[in-house]
C-alpha cells in the first residue's frame, strides 16, 4: 500500500494544449479518492499520468516515498481498470484473472491462491470455469476488477469503470467497489464524470475544471461548504439554484425584479454589492403567511415518487424546489416559498468565488 502525492503536476500535450497547468493533492495510504469533473476537464490525463501511460510535463509525482515521474508503468506497482474492459474471449474467468501473473512467471501455486482469493472477494467462485460470453455485463466487469485485484498492487486506478453498465447495475457495482476497497484496504483513485458516483464512492473528492483543482474535501463537507460557484452547482441534483441580486446591508438581497429577498439573521457578505445567491432545492419549502420570503410562479410539477420537483420562476430566473409529495400546488399558480436562512450561500458574480460574511 502507498500514498500518491502530486506536486504541481503538469501536462502539456505535444499539440501545445495545456491539459493540466499544475495539480497538487495527496491520496492517503489506503484512501478511496474520486477525481470528478465534466468531460474534458483532465481527469483521464491525471489518472494516466499516475499510471505512467502519459508523460508528465512538470512537477513531481510520488507513489509511496518514490518519485515515479520517469518510472515505467509496469514498475509503479499500480493496476488500472478501464471503462472498456476487454476480457480474453477464449479464456475462462480463472485464466483471464491469472493472465498478468502468468505473464510475470509467478509460481503456479501462488497464481492459483491469488485467483482464488480475488474470486472469493468478488464472489466469482462459481464462475471461474466460464468464458466471458457466458457472463452478464456486471459479472464481466467483476472479472475485470479481479484481474486488477490478483496483482495486489499498491494502488488501484479506475477510469470510469462503470460507464458501460445500466443504471441499476451501476448502483450495485458502486457498492461492490466500496466493499472491495474495504476488504483490501488498497489506495484507490477513481475517475468519473458522474457527481452522484463521486459523492457515494469518494471518501474524499477532487473536483476538477479546465485542468484546475477546484476543491478537495469529503463529499458532504464539499456539498455544504463549496469553495466556489462551479463546485456548488456541479454537486447535487437538481442543481443548486442561483439568483442574481445586490446586497442590502441588514436586510437581504434585492433581486433583479426589485423584490427583496429578506434574510433576517443571515450574515451577509460585507461590501459585496452584486452577488449570486445560491439556494439548494431542498432548502426551499412551500409556505404561507409569515415564513414566506419569495413568491414564485409554478411552471411545471415533476413527481418522482418520494418527492416532487417544482419548476418555478423568480425574478425571471428558473428555480427548482424539492418538496414532499402531498399538497402539491398546480402549474400556472403562484406559491409562497420559505427557506432555511442558514443554508443560503453567496458568490461573486464575476469570479464565482464564495463570498463569506
Ligand atoms: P476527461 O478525462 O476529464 O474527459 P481528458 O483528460 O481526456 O479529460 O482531456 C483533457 C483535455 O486534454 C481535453 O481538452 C482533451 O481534448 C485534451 N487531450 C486529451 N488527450 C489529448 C492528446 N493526446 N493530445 C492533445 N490534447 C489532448
Amino acid at each position: 500500500m502507498a500514498q500518491v502525492a502530486l506536486e504541481e503536476v503538469r501536462k502539456v500535450y505535444p499539440s501545445g494544449h495545456v491539459a493540466i497547468p499544475g495539480a497538487s493533492f495527496t491520496v492517503a495510504d489506503g484512501e478511496r479518492l474520486v477525481l470528478v469533473g465534466p468531460s474534458g476537464c483532465g481527469k483521464s490525463t491525471l489518472l494516466r499520468m499516475i499510471a505512467g501511460l502519459e508523460e508528465i510535463s512538470g512537477g513531481t509525482l510520488r507513489i509511496g516515498e518514490r518519485v515515479v515521474n520517469d518510472v515505467a508503468p509496469a514498475d509503479r506497482d499500480i493496476a488500472m481498470v478501464f471503462q472498456s474492459y476487454a476480457l480474453y474471449p477464449h479464456m475462462t474467468v480463472a485464466e483471464n484473472m491469472a493472465f498478468a501473473l502468468n505473464l510475470r512467471k509467478r509460481p503456479k501455486a501462488e497464481v492459483e491462491a491469488r485467483v482464488r482469493e480475488a474470486a472469493r472477494i468478488l464472489e466469482l467462485d462459481a464462475l471461474l470455469d466460464r468464458k466471458p460470453a457466458q457472463l452478464s455485463g456486471g459479472q464481466r466487469q467483476r472479472v475485470a476488477l479481479g484481474r486488477a485485484l490478483v496483482r495486489q498492487p499498491a494502488v488501484f486506478l479506475l477510469d470510469e469503470p462503470l460507464s458501460n453498465l445500466d443504471a441499476k447495475l451501476r448502483a450495485g457495482m458502486r457498492a461492490e467497489i466500496a466493499r472491495i476497497h474495504a476488504r483490501t484496504g488498497t489506495t484507490m483513485v477513481y475517475v468519473t464524470h458522474d457527481q452522484v458516483e463521486a459523492m457515494t464512492l469518494g471518501q474524499r473528492i477532487v473536483v476538477l475544471k479546465d485542468g484546475v483543482v477546484q476543491q478537495v474535501d469529503k463529499p458532504m463537507a464539499m456539498y455544504r461548504d463549496p469553495a466556489n460557484l462551479f463546485v456548488a452547482t456541479f454537486l447535487g441534483s437538481p442543481a443548486m439554484n442561483t439568483l442574481q441580486g445586490r446586497v442590502e446591508a441588514g436586510a437581504g438581497v434585492r433581486l433583479a425584479d426589485g423584490a427583496l429577498l429578506p434574510l433576517p439573521g443571515v450574515a451577509l457578505p460585507a461590501d459585496a454589492g452584486e452577488v449570486v445567491v445560491g439556494l439548494r432545492p431542498e432548502h426551499l419549502a412551500v409556505a404561507e403567511g409569515e415564513g414566506v420570503v419569495l413568491h414564485a410562479g409554478i411552471e411545471t410539477v415533476e413527481p418522482v415518487g418520494n418527492e416532487v420537483f417544482l419548476n418555478l420562476r423568480v425574478a425571471g430566473e428558473p428555480l427548482v424546489a424539492r418538496i414532499p409529495p402531498g399538497q402539491v400546488p398546480e402549474p400556472g399558480t403562484t406559491v409562497g416559498l420559505s427557506l432555511r436562512p442558514g443554508e443560503v450561500l453567496f458568490f461573486d458574480p464575476s469570479s464565482g468565488a464564495r463570498l463569506r460574511a
